[in-house]
């Protein structure tokens, strides 16, 4: 009997891979070629021709992906990058494996993303870099903060890692200039197990992305492989493996296809969502400013204070019933990790949300019975 992990109760979220999937992955695996190699090229040019993007430089994770974002465009060792701590620890890893130091601002309250004022008060002679969050799936104020790095000075990058589908000002993330990464991971919008993707409008900046991404060799394996072995690599400088296999790129063409359909089916449990909770006065759905469409990675929602239980409350009677849902993201500063160096940091709407927050349950396949169900367990969680 196949084991279904999420059997008997209303999951948090669930993959949408299938036979089609298996199949190219199966292909792959015949074909004798595993690594990186003719997958990962198509994968990358379908990416990047789908998000309007110049060039796509697969990896392993969004780390490594925001990582080697950082190098080409030109952050350097002890480099200060203002971030938002409302995020999750792996943008930071991203910006200390570059060598970066972080330096956290506050969001705004309705988005749960960087906000401008806020983040333009917080540089210092040091900064070097804005790390721009399109958090939980809504773009983030791009135009804004790209004006404020060309007013001072800073590089933009973005983390796009929760958000592909989403757009901004009808351009899709990924696309918008500034280097821009997406995740894989299966609880992104689309997943190759693991996998990220480094979006890039600036051919030389994605040739030394693609050289870093393979121990800095300047001739690919594939490209020696098809020269048969005739052709000889040098090293300009030390690099990584960041390489995707073909693999997971097989897997991740596959779910290519299937974004539309799944960022339909998206939008229109967050659609069902909204209405339902449209009569609750003790939940508000979340917000979606006018230049944004949300790709809904997740479906996050705020306790408001005229209700009578807490965030951590909700989260545990919904358990009781077998609906899994989870807080909001837990602030970094906080963290034993930043303690010390970030003892007397305090950032109000940045702690006010990880508080007063929680996602729902959001997934392709999630019907609208499960839908009723965890809106119906939600009237009784808020009761006192
Ligand atoms: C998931 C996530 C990442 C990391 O993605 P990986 O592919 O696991 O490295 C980075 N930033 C944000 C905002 C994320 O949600």
């Amino acid at each position: 009997m196949k084991a279904d992990l999420f059997a008997d109760q209303i999951p948090f979220l669930k993959p949408w891979l299938g036979e089609e999937e298996a199949e190219a992955a199966r292909e792959v695996i015949l074909s004798g070629w595993v690594s990186l190699g003719p997958k990962v090229a198509a994968f990358e040019r379908a990416l990047a021709e789908l998000v309007g993007a110049g060039e796509g430089v697969a990896t392993t994770a969004a780390t490594t992906a925001l990582h080697l974002g950082m190098i080409v465009a030109g952050v350097q060792p002890g480099d200060e990058i203002l971030c938002p701590s409302f995020t999750c620890m792996a943008t930071i890893n991203a910006v200390l494996l570059a060598g970066g130091k972080p330096r956290f601002a506050d969001i705004d309250r309705r988005t749960y993303n960087l906000e401008p004022a806020a983040a333009e008060a917080r540089l210092t002679s040091q900064t070097r870099a804005i790390m721009l969050v399109d958090q939980i799936g809504l773009p983030a104020p791009y135009d804004e903060f790209a004006d404020l790095c060309q007013r001072r000075g800073l590089i933009l990058i973005e983390d796009s890692a929760t958000a592909l589908g989403g757009r901004y000002k009808n351009k899709s993330l990924g696309g918008l200039g500034a280097p821009a990464s997406f995740s894989f991971h299966p609880r992104k919008m689309i997943t190759t197990g693991e996998g990220g993707m480094l979006m890039l409008n600036d051919p030389e900046w994605a040739e030394r992305a693609r050289v870093l991404r393979s121990t800095g060799a300047s001739v690919s394996d594939l490209v020696r492989h098809q020269a048969k072995g005739t052709i000889l690599q040098e090293y300009h400088e030390s690099g990584f493996n960041y390489r995707m296999t073909d693999i997971q790129a097989a897997v991740g063409l596959v779910q290519l296809k299937k974004l539309p359909e799944m960022l339909a089916q998206r939008r229109r449990q967050a659609g069902f969502y909204d209405a339902a909770l449209s009569e609750l006065d003790e939940l508000d759905p979340p917000y979606v400013p006018e230049y944004a469409e949300h790709a809904y990675s997740s479906y996050c929602i705020r306790v408001r204070p005229s209700c009578p239980v807490d965030a951590h409350t909700i989260v545990l009677r919904m358990a009781e019933r077998g609906i899994s849902c989870r807080h909001g993201i837990q602030p970094l500063h906080t963290e034993p990790f930043f303690r010390e160096t970030m003892a007397n940091l305090h950032l109000e709407e940045t702690e006010a949300a990880a508080r007063e927050t929680l996602f729902l349950p959001i997934f392709p396949g999630l019907t609208e019975t499960q839908q009723l169900a965890v809106v119906h367990g939600l009237k009784e969680s808020v009761a006192r």
